[in-house]
């Protein structure tokens, strides 16, 4: 069995920072404190000075998705692979309903796939069609473990949308299930009109993806998700908040949790201007200042829950110029850059990063039940968890990752990656260099 004592590192609990010594044996921690004793074949690792986090759990990625023509260009082999380098040590993915397959039948096929990833792995269950057996097969999952689903109140014309009316039948039995509803919440009537002057697809500039899905369009649907959470008890999760409206009608109902993510955090609508514009056509679009401003308080304040990537990737030649923009394939990477541009903000920004502990990896995981093994630097956990060097901030992203992807969004940006990467005992970042490891595994929920 693998033995591993880290010592004289600062340890970032969501809670507090304290400096311990942590035990590793196998895949769990076994003991934290100061002087543990430890047996002949223990590997020691001295972190002085150095920083350690939890692993990240990343509670949002889309590895390998179809798409309307091919699919997103990580699999969950290159984009786990990615991950880990990033300090992301559990992702949360989703499964993909196919036709006539039932929820279950279409997470056997999600699980096949997300067998090959490095980090572990969880998936969250997509409902993209309202059918009664559909709502039957609900109460058997979170039995089995798989308690969060998701819907869309958008995306009509690819036949993903539900009613609201259709959300709050799905809402009522996940509620009295205990499980947990997510949704992307952009109002599908306030799209079609904003859409329809670009209608003759005429257009091809990016920034007319920001016009055509406006930010009203996100505050209605909180509202209106906000009252069938109140209505039916259950537990809503607003996937990628990007909006200062959104985040203040959020604000309003205590059954809301919130996502935002990285881009809307460290980008402004205005890199649709620039040459690489398209490369930043993700929905929702990214937004003015003021939005991203109002997301940095939220984060202070306790609005806002998690951080997720929304990992849809896309490498250069998907995403050509003068098509129409409604048909530049949307989405961006973010799963390895996620954590050491975050961590770098943190800081530049002088934050508690006991904070960003909470929002990167804790509060995932008492939201979606994984607090018994994730989240946390505590005996009995997965050791899962990050040493970082805080002074190694550095802007040569290029240089520091290690993906299959030609493009990154935060070029220019400040990160600070992390030396070392543990994942359930194991390293598999060491000096910064991604090393051969063991596969992921998948993991479920486990209500405390
Ligand atoms: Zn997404």
């Amino acid at each position: 069995m693998n033995n591993l004592l880290i010592k004289n590192g600062l340890l970032i609990h969501a809670d507090k920072q304290i400096n311990e010594d942590i035990l590793i044996r196998g895949e769990t921690i076994q003991e934290l404190g100061q002087n543990l004793t430890v047996s002949p074949d223990t590997t020691i690792i001295d972190a002085s000075g150095k920083l350690i986090f939890p692993g990240v759990i990343d509670p949002h990625t889309h590895m390998g998705i179809p798409i309307k023509d091919g699919s997103s260009a990580d699999t969950f082999a290159t984009g786990s692979r990615s991950a880990l380098h990033g300090g992301v040590t559990t992702i949360l993915d989703f499964t993909v309903l196919g036709p006539g397959q039932t929820l279950c039948e279409s997470l056997e096929t999600r699980q096949k796939l997300a067998a090959e990833s490095l980090c572990d792995v969880g998936l969250h269950i997509n409902i993209t069609r309202f059918e009664p057996e559909i709502l039957d097969e609900i109460p058997l999952l979170i039995k089995k473990g798989y308690n969060s689903f998701k819907v869309f109140t958008t995306y009509e014309e690819a036949g993903m949308m539900l009613s609201y009316g259709q959300i709050e039948a799905v809402a009522k039995i996940i509620g009295e299930n205990d499980g947990i509803l997510m949704v992307h919440s952009e109002d599908n009537e306030t799209i079609m009109a904003a859409s329809e002057p670009f209608s003759d697809r005429s257009e091809t500039h990016p920034k007319y993806h920001a016009y055509a899905r406006p930010a009203e369009a996100e505050a209605v649907a909180i509202q209106t998700l906000g009252e069938i959470s109140t209505r039916t008890n259950c537990t809503i999760y607003i996937v990628h908040l990007n909006t200062a409206q959104g985040l203040a009608v959020a604000a309003e109902f205590p059954l809301l949790k919130v996502e935002t993510c990285p881009h809307y955090l460290m980008l402004t609508e205005d890199v649709y201007e620039q040459d690489d514009g398209t490369m930043f056509v993700a929905s929702p679009p990214l937004r003015k200042q003021n939005d991203q401003d109002a997301l940095w308080q939220g984060i202070q304040n306790g609005q806002i829950h998690t951080i997720g990537s929304d990992h849809c990737p896309f490498c250069l030649a998907d995403k050509t110029a003068d098509i129409p923009f409604q048909d530049i394939p949307n989405g961006m990477g973010g799963v390895e850059t996620l954590f050491p541009g975050l961590l770098a903000q943190f800081i530049k920004r002088n934050i508690d990063l006991s904070l960003l502990t909470q929002l990167s990896s804790r509060n995932a995981a008492k939201i979606f039940d994984l607090d018994a093994i994730k989240g946390s630097l505590s005996v009995g956990a997965h050791a899962d968890l990050l040493i970082i060097d805080p002074k190694a901030s550095m802007q040569d992203w290029e240089l520091n990752l290690d993906t299959i992807l030609d493009w990154n969004a935060y070029a220019g940006l400040p990160a600070i990656f992390p030396e070392t990467v543990i994942r359930r005992g194991e390293i598999v970042v060491a000096s910064g260099q991604t090393q051969s490891c063991s596969q992921g595994e998948l993991v479920v929920s486990t209500p405390s």
